[in-house]
């Protein structure tokens, strides 16, 4: 039975549509029933609606597939495999794997709210591994049989058909369960260092192949959170050292650039705090072993907020930041804060407008995270070498006021993808265009071929993947 469409928000409030109908499917067999009652409808899939962008937004017949959640694993010969419902979420597949033998996802992003297919769908990713999509081996999808017109389940695990489907923001139909090799349960070990330069950064990836940083604005050094695979147990400080992070970084820090940011509003205030407070906050060189998620997952989602990412790949990395610092302190309202080598070539772009300058003060520490390369078409760490850095950007201004975060988002967008062919985050604020995408992803062309061929009528796609990856 469909349910009566309410308003559907994502987490962060910024995206809101009403579909015509909803539907929370119970299984497989009432998904494929859901497509034949609406052949000729589009119909679209939500996972948790966590991501920022338009990537969910569904003008007709919504799908919610949460009641998709088994967890199935399988001993095979190369290792162990688990087959998962497309509506379940992140953080039970973690505790499922884990409850029945000890096992772990191969890559998890800061939080584990989405389902597991709405993480795949966009590019999901931590620090240090893939993203979540690459190491998807099999999806089975709902679509429509392109011969006889009927719904079909089609399972996707080779070729470009799986590059494809390993992210595709829902292009090629509803995913109904994803398939991977999981991996034994694992223990990370993690301590804070401050370091002046970004070179001295990098150069301690080979020890810490986990490790994010934070870029600190108004300071401009770098916070890493040093972070490896090792075989030694839980330290028996992990809980103490859990509580402080939980205190300090997940909700005092938080609360502090809530303060900043909605109440305060003074520029000197958010300077200050972050020249000379939050380093104070910060205990350097606790090393502290837990078990993998509790050490690599965050809380980011007790504050609601806005987020850009934006991926370069390693050798655009310290330009890229570089790039970042002019930017954000241009912005803030520095109007010599941009070399004339960049000004000269925003310019030329025709990306500058004079009320830029002091449209938007950033207030929250900018996080880096390495991912691999992935094997996919057009997820934004595709790639068939380079290491890519996303580079995080969370916003916290009231929705009502986000104004100039999203002009911020609109110029680094552009400016990033023409400097340095950065790609922004598909589940992330995302504003990009065709043209752009065109330029961006190299093998767009085949991930259109396969989306035309699994659904030639556009019957899973909204607007805006309809504009940006299908424009003619
Ligand atoms: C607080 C917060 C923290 C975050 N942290 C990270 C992070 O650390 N790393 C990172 O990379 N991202 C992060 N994200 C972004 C988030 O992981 C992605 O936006 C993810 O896609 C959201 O998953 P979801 O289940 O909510 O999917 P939705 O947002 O509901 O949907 C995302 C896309 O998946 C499609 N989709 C969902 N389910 C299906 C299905 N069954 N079949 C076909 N298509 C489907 C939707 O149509 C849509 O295109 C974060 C988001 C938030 C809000």
């Amino acid at each position: 039975m469909p349910s009566h469409p309410p308003t559907v928000q994502n987490f962060s409030r910024n995206v809101n549509f009403v579909p015509k109908k909803a539907y929370e499917a119970q299984s497989e067999d009432e998904v494929l029933r859901i497509l034949t009652e609406h052949r000729g409808s589009r119909i679209r899939v939500v996972g948790r609606p966590h991501s920022y962008s338009e990537a969910a937004c569904c003008e007709d017949v919504m799908l919610d597939l949460r009641k998709l959640s088994s967890v199935q694993i399988e001993q095979r010969d190369n290792g162990v495999w688990a087959a998962i419902g497309a509506g379940c979420q992140v953080k039970r597949v973690l505790a499922e794997l884990e409850q029945q033998a000890g096992l772990t996802l191969p890559s998890v992003g800061l939080i584990t709210e989405q389902a597991i297919a709405g993480a795949i769908s966009t590019g999901t990713h931590g620090s240090g591994k893939h993203s979540l999509s690459h190491y998807v081996a099999e999806v089975r999808v709902a679509t429509y049989d392109a011969a006889t017109g009927e719904p079909v389940i089609r399972t996707i695990n080779a070729g470009p058909e799986l590059r494809a489907a390993r992210c595709s923001l829902g292009c090629l139909g509803a995913i109904v369960s994803v398939s991977l090799w999981v991996r034994p349960q694992y223990s990370v070990e993690e301590h804070f260092r401050r370091y002046d330069t970004l070179t001295e950064v990098i150069a301690a990836e080979d020890e810490f192949p986990l490790q994010q940083f934070y870029l600190i604005p108004w300071r401009w050094d770098y916070w890493v959170q040093h972070r490896r695979e090792v075989s030694a147990p839980r330290s028996w400080l992990a809980p103490i050292y859990q509580a402080y992070f939980f205190i300090v970084m997940e909700v005092g820090l938080h609360l502090a650039v809530l303060f900043l940011s909605q109440l305060c509003r003074l520029r000197w205030a958010t300077h200050f705090f972050f020249r000379h407070l939050l380093p104070l906050t910060v205990i350097r060189n606790w090393k502290v072993v837990g078990k993998s998620q509790d050490m690599l997952v965050m809380e980011h989602e007790l504050f609601r907020h806005v987020e850009i990412d934006v991926f370069v790949t390693r050798p655009n990395l310290a330009d890229a930041i570089t790039f970042v610092k002019e930017l954000v302190s241009y912005f803030d309202g520095d109007d010599k804060a941009l070399s004339s080598a960049t000004r000269n070539r925003l310019e030329q772009l025709g990306l500058l407008k004079p009320t830029d300058i002091g449209a938007y003060t950033h207030c929250y520490p900018i996080c880096v995270r390495r991912i691999l390369p992935d094997d996919t078409l057009i997820s934004m760490a595709s790639s068939e070498g380079e290491d890519n850095y996303s580079i995080s950007f969370n916003g916290y201004a009231r929705t009502s006021e986000l104004q100039g975060f999203n002009r911020f988002s609109e110029v680094l967008t552009d400016s990033m993808a023409n400097l340095f062919h950065a790609r922004p985050h598909w589940g992330k604020v995302c504003p990009l265009d065709a043209a752009t995408v065109r330029m961006l992803y190299p093998r767009l062309a085949e991930f259109q071929r396969i989306c035309l061929e699994f659904d030639p009528d556009a019957r899973f796609r909204n607007d805006w993947v309809s504009q940006l990856l299908l424009a003619e």
